[in-house]
């Protein structure tokens, strides 16, 4: 969170007094160009369906391996990137990959899934976001309905009518939209009900409270109550064990995401566990 402060308080206001100033500026310098010398890689971890545990989505978790550093977190390099507008040119990466790989998926013959990928304010901030999506789903034949994106609380309530007008010109092109890490920190509940969404992601903060007896389990239970009175689908993060499962089914939820169901993985081994058409003989 220090680099979101740093952001709020003028550029560099945190940076100066945090011991990890070297280790953001390093992470920066070997940031640049890492898109170009194929640095980055897509894992996919699957949503599914709380009845029929079938594969309905796969999340794009982007992964970075410098040569050197070894692999690093996403939650150590995306700051980063978002600070020093490199996001741009790595979101339109991230994009354009998903897109290619969920449509080279449907042109082998696996049933269709949805890809969703996250995106970041300052790339849903640029005037040709909505164009470079429209231009990203052409360019690989995938048809709208097949990408969702995923936004933050943290952009969706910054700018509230800006991202309002974003978010409709992406459901008009028909790809959904859903709001990540629904819970955590700051909630604004009254801009939930004012934004265009199809999706509302419950965080695994407030997921690991489920099926425990407590005020936890509680606000759990109200936040998937409220997302499904705003008639939205909603997704449990972060189901680790069967008692949470059982529980956000049980609440209603309609996809759930977390370790006990799949890890995100390469490509290659997402692949033998999407389901394939039955051929028509
Ligand atoms: P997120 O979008 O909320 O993604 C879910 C994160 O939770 C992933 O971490 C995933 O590996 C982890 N996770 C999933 N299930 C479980 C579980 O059962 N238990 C636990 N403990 N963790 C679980 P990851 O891959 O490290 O990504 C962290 C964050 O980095 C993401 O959170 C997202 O905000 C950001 N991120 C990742 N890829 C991208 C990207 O391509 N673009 C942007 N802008 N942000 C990204
Ligand atoms: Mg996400
Ligand atoms: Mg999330
Ligand atoms: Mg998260």
């Amino acid at each position: 969170t220090a680099m979101y402060h740093a952001k709020a308080h003028g550029k560099n206001a945190w940076r100066a007094y945090t011991p990890d100033l070297d280790a953001a500026a390093g992470i920066e310098t070997l940031l640049r160009g890492a898109v170009g010398r194929g640095e980055f890689e897509l894992h996919y971890q699957p949503q599914f369906d709380l009845l029929g545990r079938q594969v309905l989505a796969l999340e794009a978790l982007l992964r970075w391996t410098h040569p050197e550093l070894g692999s690093v977190a996403p939650g150590r390099f995306i700051p980063v990137a978002e600070d020093t507008g490199l996001i741009a040119e790595i979101g339109a990466w991230v994009l354009d990959e998903a897109c290619r790989q969920n449509a080279a998926w449907q042109r082998l013959g696996l049933a269709p899934v949805r890809v969703a990928v996250n995106v970041s304010p300052a790339q849903l901030a640029r005037e040709e976001f909505v164009p470079q999506v429209e231009a990203t789903l052409r360019r690989h034949g995938l048809a709208a309905t097949w990408l969702e994106l995923e936004v933050t609380e943290r952009l969706a309530m910054r700018e509230v009518e800006r991202t309002v007008t974003v978010l409709r010109a992406l459901r008009r092109l028909g790809v959904r939209v859903a709001l990540d890490d629904f819970g955590q920190g700051h909630s604004s509940l009254s801009h939930l009900a004012h934004l265009p969404l199809d999706v509302l992601k419950v965080d695994r903060a407030l997921i690991s409270g489920l099926g425990r007896a407590g005020q936890a389990d509680r606000v759990a239970q109200a936040v998937v109550a409220l997302g499904r009175g705003l008639g939205l689908e909603v997704v449990a993060e972060g189901v680790e064990t069967p008692a949470q499962l059982e529980a956000a089914a049980a609440l209603g939820c309609g996809r759930a995401q977390g370790f006990l169901l799949g890890r995100p993985l390469p490509a290659a081994e997402v692949e033998p566990h999407l389901t394939s058409v039955p051929e028509l003989t």
